[in-house]
Formats: C-alpha cells, sequence, structure tokens
C-alpha cells in the first residue's frame, strides 16, 4: 500500500494514528483496538467493517 496514504489515514473514530500490517493486511487502531481491512490495496475506514483486536494480539 502507498505510504503516502497511510500518512493521511486516521482512525475514522478517534482521530488517532493507524498502524499498517502488512502480514494481515490490516490498519490497526491501538487506542480503539481495531482493525481496519484492505481490500484489493484500498483501506475500508468503516467501524461496521472493523474487527476487533483480541486483549492478548501482538500489535
Ligand atoms: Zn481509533
Amino acid at each position: 500500500m502507498d505510504s503516502k496514504l497511510l500518512d493521511i489515514l486516521v482512525c475514522p473514530i478517534c482521530k488517532g494514528p493507524l498502524v499498517y500490517h502488512k502480514t494481515t493486511q490490516e490498519l490497526i487502531c491501538k487506542a480503539d483496538k481495531l482493525a481496519f481491512p484492505i481490500r484489493d490495496d484500498i483501506p475500508v475506514m468503516l467501524e461496521g467493517e472493523a474487527r476487533t483486536l483480541a486483549e492478548d494480539e501482538a500489535i
């Protein structure tokens, strides 16, 4: 994914920074413990599409 795109992306809920996870193709918000999927190189920044991270999941 384009790193410039990542720079401008923020969490839609808390407006905080996101961490790109290459292996899972997800954008992680540590504050909300949510993982937003990236489909066909397009981040899906919808709360309803996000996955809740498990408590013990490595971020
Ligand atoms: Zn957030």
